[in-house]
């Protein structure tokens, strides 16, 4: 059941908002379990190569799961963290496939509008990643310039 509602959240784009460098383009807006004034921005795909790791992993006082903090790659600036290792009650209750998380103030986002741009992006319409994160276009043509 829960993961048909998150199919009807918007699509984000996430920037820093200290350098405001892409960070991301499937944000999805959350809220911890644990203390619902913190607004998150999650994702399901490891940002690729725009942000980095900080120190080492920690768990917080609520739960067991193990983070780390991911910081942005062009300015350093710490912008969210990463679950490294999900606790058990958290890969129960809450589990949406997103252990990628970006701070609200750490982060300015954007909802994403579909084909049309009219309507705005659901996670409904994205479509299936599983085992294709290597085959986007985008890479390919990326790589080609490189040459
Ligand atoms: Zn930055
Ligand atoms: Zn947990």
């Amino acid at each position: 059941m829960s993961t048909s509602s998150f199919k009807n959240k918007c699509v984000s784009q996430v920037n820093c908002v200290y350098c405001d460098s892409l960070l991301c383009t499937r944000g999805m807006k959350a809220v911890l379990l644990a203390d619902t004034e913190i607004e998150l921005f999650s994702t399901d795909l490891p940002p690729n190569r725009t942000v980095d790791f900080v120190a080492g992993c920690y768990s917080t006082e609520s739960c067991k799961c193990k983070l780390r903090d991911i910081a942005c790659l062009k300015c350093g600036n710490i912008v969210g963290y990463h679950v490294v290792a999900p606790c058990k009650p958290c890969l129960l209750s809450c589990n949406n496939g997103h252990f990628w998380m970006f701070n609200s103030e750490a982060v300015s986002t954007v909802n994403r509008l579909d084909a049309s741009g009219l309507n705005l992006l659901l996670w409904g319409d994205l479509p299936e990643l599983e085992g294709s994160e290597d085959e986007s276009p985008d890479s390919l043509s990326e790589e080609e310039y490189l040459r």
